[in-house]
């Protein structure tokens, strides 16, 4: 059995590990308390094209919820939703976007309106004539209840969720011309009563099969008369209203029939202040699973807004059925099937931190999650590597074997959902999507037979490919060994576990291109993104070689050569080469203004890197990067990341240096360690033992020294 190959590293490293349980809590220091109330939702809403603060929207949403809300900024189909700098809002838009780059389906939205002069209910069907200025300074917004004045209606509006429906509150003005808009994005609507209106709205960039549809109800307190209609697909919604009327409106939705969408419906049973009362009490609940104290009142602020972050995604996909059990509608193959599913996320981000961290304080959601990726496994051949909310086509690796190899490490997948799991991940290995190339392998057969994916065989980003197949291995190994797989599969994992020697070049000490015929690439430029790599370059990926630190530290000259290289990424002026591109994408922008060199905190493949000082005896510098990032490049405010915030990924990446330690090898139970931001914590997984700070004379602690 390969199994312990952390224990390898640690060993090799020397680390000693001593392991001490502090008590709860200490003297005079006591934890936060209401920690919902410390979360802003706007941090990471001053982002655009160019130049990404986040590119969040203020998800107004239960943890991991099958359906978001938001205030809507921009217009339909616009991915950029809500904009910190916008001054009119168009409606209230349910969104399962996971990110402007992938964009939204299933969408809808709800404006309240009040006439003006001249105005008409038909014209408000227009998103250009119905948009109303606001100001942050009448803006509340909460992961639990988000409200706006929205002025040229004269109206508040109020919105609270449940993982499958909502409430919204408006209040008006004394008119004989209020109402509300119900816009379907292109699908269609039908008044089924003075107060109920139900819809399909099937909007989507495709990946989803034909049948695929998000059928929703709308429910309003106050009886309606139709005063405009455009098609089947937009209606505007009219009654007159007394200053200060107060109409309340309950909406729901499913991915499977009309039918389940009034099931659904029913999440929203009780008052407005009832249901936002529930949905505070979740939010607490999730957030103070990790309890801090002892820290500045600003960085609890900017703790609890990154965990609000990290616990959003990927959203459920699944339903209660008439029996209360979980079913499924599949976008995989169009059917309704029994059990989870999971969708709305890039593994090539999330299986860095954002995974480990809910496979540490959320087992029991994560536990949920693995159930569903095994049913992905059981409905198509493929895991997904971007799921939105099927098979995506975007980034690159095979990084589904991280998201079941850390989980599966830590006890969370039932043994006949791994073995459909490493099954697919079998075939993933050895196939790429017909029509989806991001899922199974592209260059699999290079791959298989060569060691690397060559750079001159027309399949771009081949380095990363090569590195991220190699630890994919690595991963693939260890649900092998926990299976008890036979030998000769075990050796293959592990052989190709080390293919990353292969694009290693020995002369700049840097991972590089390599032709077929076995010779680097020609012209080199470790300073070029793209083309070898993925929104990124070799000061970057040179160490995406997660699972065998050490021998990459061998294999680089030693300690002090990868010291000094390391050191490196951090001297280099933030210099670039954008011709793979043809222009500077935003990735480089914001590793340029971040001065910190060529290190690139806003994007994914580099942040691990500052905590593999450890490895080398160095911490001194893991300590003073993780200081410099943590109180430079994260804030609670719409400005707040120093780059795409990725489906929890970046946030997750504050939650655990300010506890003290980092993942670096997802798949594996160590953690590297460093000066943690608050002197206490206390993590309190649901049906697990609580556990506190690390306390260890090494670099490293392991999982079980931490939970046991
Ligand atoms: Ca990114």
């Amino acid at each position: 059995m390969q199994i312990t190959v952390f224990k390898r590293i640690l060993s090799a490293a020397g680390a000693a590990l001593l392991c001490l349980l502090l008590p709860s809590c200490g003297k005079g220091v006591s934890y936060v308390e209401d920690p919902a109330e410390y979360v802003n939702t706007l941090v990471g809403t001053m982002s655009d094209f160019s130049l990404s603060a986040g590119n969040t929207y203020p998800a107004i949403a239960l943890p991991w919820g099958m359906n978001f809300w938001t205030p809507q900024t921009g217009k339909d189909g616009d991915g950029w939703q809500y904009t910190y700098g916008a001054h009119e809002i168009r409606g209230f838009k349910q969104t399962h976007q996971p990110s402007p780059w992938i964009n939204d389906y299933a969408s809808f939205s709800i404006m309240p309106v009040r006439l003006q002069k001249g105005a008409s209910y038909e014209g408000m069907l227009d998103q250009d004539a119905r948009k109303s200025i606001f100001s942050h300074a009448s803006e509340t917004a909460m992961p639990y209840y988000y409200s706006v004045y929205l002025a040229d209606h004269d109206v508040t509006a109020e919105i609270t969720p449940t993982d499958r429906a909502a409430q919204m509150r408006f209040t008006y003005p004394e008119s004989d011309e209020s109402g509300f808009v119900i816009d379907s994005y292109g699908g269609s609507v039908e008044v089924i009563d003075s107060c109920t209106v139900v819809g399909i709205t099937t909007s989507n960039h495709g990946g989803v099969p034909d049948n695929f549809a998000n059928f929703f109800i709308v429910k309003s307190d106050k009886p309606f008369m139709v005063a405009a209609s455009r098609g089947v697909s937009d209606v505007a919604l009219a009654f007159p209203t007394v200053r200060g009327e107060q109409v309340t409106l309950k909406v729901a939705s499913s991915f499977i029939s009309a039918e389940q969408a009034e099931r659904n419906l029913r999440e929203a049973d009780g008052s407005f202040d009832e249901v936002c009362a529930a949905a505070k009490a979740r939010w607490n609940e999730v957030l103070g699973r990790i309890q801090v104290g002892g820290g500045k009142e600003e960085d609890y602020r900017t703790f609890y807004s990154c965990l609000y972050r990290s616990t959003l995604f990927p959203r459920k996909l699944w339903e209660e059925g008439r029996d209360g059990k979980p079913r499924h509608y599949s976008p995989y193959d169009g059917k309704v099937h029994d059990g989870y599913m999971y969708t709305d996320n890039g593994f090539w981000d999330t299986f860095r931190a954002q995974f480990p961290l809910l496979n540490l304080v959320y087992p029991d959601e994560s536990a949920r999650m693995l159930a569903g990726f095994a049913n992905v496994a059981r409905e198509n051949a493929f895991l997904p590597e971007w799921c939105s909310p099927g098979h995506r086509d975007c980034m690159i690796g095979n990084n589904s074997a991280s998201i079941v190899a850390d989980a599966a490490v830590k006890g969370l997948v039932a043994p006949a959902d791994l073995k459909a799991l490493y099954d697919a991940l079998v075939y993933g290995s050895e196939h790429v999507h017909p029509q989806v190339k991001s899922s199974g392998r592209l260059g699999c057969d290079y791959y298989n037979t060569l060691g690397y994916v060559p750079c001159d065989v027309g399949i771009r980003e081949s380095v990363a490919r090569t590195l991220e197949y190699a630890y994919d291995d690595w991963c693939i190994l260890q649900i092998a060994c926990i299976l008890g797989r036979p030998q000769e599969e075990l050796d293959k994992w592990e052989a190709r576990s080390h293919n990353w020697r292969n694009v290693l070049d020995a002369e700049s000490r840097l991972m590089r291109g390599r032709k077929q015929d076995g010779s680097f690439s020609e012209p080199f430029s470790p300073y070029k993104w793209g083309g070898d790599f993925t929104e990124g370059n070799a000061w970057h990926y040179t160490w995406s070689v997660f699972h065998e630190i050490l021998p990459l530290v061998v294999a680089m000259g030693g300690n002090d050569s990868f010291e000094q290289m390391l050191d490196s990424v951090f001297v280099v002026p933030p210099i670039y080469d954008d011709s793979a591109y043809g222009f500077r994408i935003h990735e480089i922008a914001e590793m340029q203004v971040a001065a910190m060199g060529n290190y690139a905190h806003g994007n994914q493949p580099a942040q691990h890197v500052i905590f593999l000082y450890d490895y080398v005896g160095a911490r001194e510098k893991t300590d003073k990067w993780v200081d410099e990032v943590r109180s430079r490049l994260y804030k609670a405010t719409p400005d707040g990341y120093c780059g795409d915030e990725d489906n929890g990924q970046t946030s997750a990446w504050y939650v655990f240096s300010s506890l003290g330690f980092y993942p670096v090898c997802p798949g594996s139970n160590e953690y590297a360690l460093c000066t943690p931001l608050f002197p206490k914590f206390r993590i309190s997984p649901a049906g697990g033992k609580a556990f506190g700070a690390p306390k260890s004379d090494g670099n490293f602690i392991t999982y079980e020294d931490l939970t046991k």
